[in-house]
């Protein structure tokens, strides 16, 4: 993107597929020329087809009434060289302007998943004069052409990189507009005491500004947009797990049984279990589904004092796993006494957001009541068996509570999934904190309106409604090529 330019008449052409081998491989063209380009490459077969391409024939049949191609509908045929020789057969689906994804002709053909074919395919499609697409250029052109707008373009990128179900109804949300669903009501808000401040500014001579000020005062009525801002931009905490998942780590000595538990939790077995103690040594790394937020769960080595040069390296691991993570599980072991460095774990680990297990309680209790109760009391902690399965639901569903995952009737609530509206909305918010302090200085005349108009600005670039410029690189230069 960065040395392109945005607008222009090429037709362009990528493979649509992810890279490497399928069943079916997708070469999308888009442009002007995605039809003459495709029909000159491809040959329907049967009686009277021959060796001649499906254009040649078109033209013979001069204006058909029945032209060749229905847009929307595969259409099955060889795809060919210049020189006639049969790259691969598969279909050819032609969407017409503007009812297709980029808003202009765009024709797909299907082919079978070999990168090989697929690139050849697009080699053919430039040797007739397409132009290979830069990343992201189809969702480009799609916005530009007012097919979607910028946070819906974002969004097919989310769904593209989609690993759970809820990620995904997620994401397609936001590709349905459900941000700007969102944003629009505040900015039209916004509008109206703009109109209101420049109509003040217009009449200040008559000593009737006065009458163009909000309802309920200008500082009251800015305070709660603001507030509704802020509360928007404190949804990105959960909308950033959502997307991106969230890290676990296994803390505790060894032999308490963390990788019982991560095996029971990945409900797989992984990691090497063995009654030796501290013998896992690499941090094991999976990834769950928790409430439909990927859970990245870590494994560590125990945090022990370390035996030799290699057992250190491996507590450091430990000890940094556990510290990157968002939250931590404390494993702690339910048939015998807490040691020191357990009541120092959880000296450390109380403000941080840790979830306290016993392990083991298949077991008969080493660890003493008064010890149990003050746990239970202090830090939330239960009895698990990763031997047995007990306890091992509470500890999905607690994790799943803690990571902003499990909630049922998430979909009905909004929330930003995105680092750039999360910024716009908080500079916007930051607009209005300004104007606020002037309505409550009384003032409210050109210096308010600069801050209104910022604000406004600021929710404009969400959608890529107003003030757009620069934004384009920012928003489609992370998306692949074919996208
Ligand atoms: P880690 O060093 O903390 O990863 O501990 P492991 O998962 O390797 O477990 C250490 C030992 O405790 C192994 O012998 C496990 O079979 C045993 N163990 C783990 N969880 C339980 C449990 O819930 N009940 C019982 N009885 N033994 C367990």
């Amino acid at each position: 993107m960065t040395n392109q330019k945005t607008t222009d008449d090429d037709t362009i052409v990528a493979i649509s597929s992810p890279p490497g081998r399928g069943g079916v491989g997708v070469v999308r063209i888009s442009g002007a020329q995605a039809a003459r380009i495709a029909l000159e490459m491809f040959r329907r077969p049967g009686p009277g087809a021959g060796l001649r391409a499906e254009a040649d024939l078109r033209a013979e049949a001069g204006n058909d009434a029945s032209p060749p191609i229905t847009p929307g509908r595969a259409l099955f045929g060889s795809f060919l060289t210049a020189g006639r020789d049969v790259i691969d057969q598969g279909y050819l689906v032609l969407f017409h302007p503007p009812r297709s994804f980029t808003g202009e002709e765009i024709v797909e053909l299907w082919a079978h998943g070999s990168p090989a074919v697929l690139r050849r395919l697009v080699e053919e499609a430039v040797a007739r004069g397409a132009r290979p697409a830069t990343p992201g250029e189809f969702s480009l052109r799609a916005f530009l052409n007012g097919r979607i707008d910028a946070t819906q373009a974002e969004a097919i990128r989310d769904l593209i990189e989609a690993r759970t179900t809820f990620q995904a109804q997620v994401a397609h949300d936001q590709i349905a507009g459900r941000i700007s669903k969102e944003i629009d009501p505040l900015k039209d808000r916004l509008l109206e005491l703009v109109a209101r401040v420049e109509a003040s500014i217009e009449f200040s001579e008559e000593a009737e500004a006065e009458r163009f000020a909000p309802d309920g005062g200008a500082a009251l009525v800015l305070h709660g947009l603001r507030l509704d801002l802020e509360r928007l931009a404190g949804t990105y905490e959960r909308g950033r797990r959502v997307r991106d998942g969230a890290a676990v780590a296994l803390a505790g000595l060894p032999n308490v049984g963390k990788s019982s538990l991560f095996n029971r939790l990945l409900e797989e077995e992984r990691a090497i279990v063995t009654p030796i103690a501290g013998t896992t040594r690499d941090l094991l790394e999976e990834t769950l589904d928790l409430g439909g937020i990927p859970v990245r769960l870590t494994d560590t080595a125990g945090l022990h004092e370390p035996r030799d040069e290699a057992d250190a390296e491996a507590v450091r691991r430990a000890r940094g796993a556990m510290e990157a993570a968002d939250f931590r599980i404390l494993v702690l072991d339910w048939s015998r006494a807490l040691l020191d460095a357990e009541r120092d774990l959880l000296r450390e680990l109380q403000d941080r957001r840790t979830l306290v297990v016993f392990n083991k309680s298949d077991l008969r209790c080493g660890v003493g009541m008064d010890q149990v109760l003050y746990l239970r009391k202090r830090h939330g902690a239960f009895e698990i068996s990763a031997k047995t399965g007990e306890g091992i639901r509470e500890v999905r569903l607690r994790l799943a509570e803690a990571v902003g995952g499990g909630m049922g009737g998430a979909r009905e609530e909004i929330f930003l999934t995105n680092v750039r509206h999360r910024d716009l909305v908080l500079k916007a918010a930051e607009a209005l904190g300004r104007a606020e302090g002037m309505a409550r200085d009384r003032i409210w005349d050109e210096c308010t309106a600069v801050e209104l108009k910022e604000a406004l600005d600021r929710l404009g670039e969400i959608t890529g409604a107003v003030g757009i410029e620069g934004i384009y690189e920012r928003i489609f230069r992370n998306f692949c090529i074919g996208k």
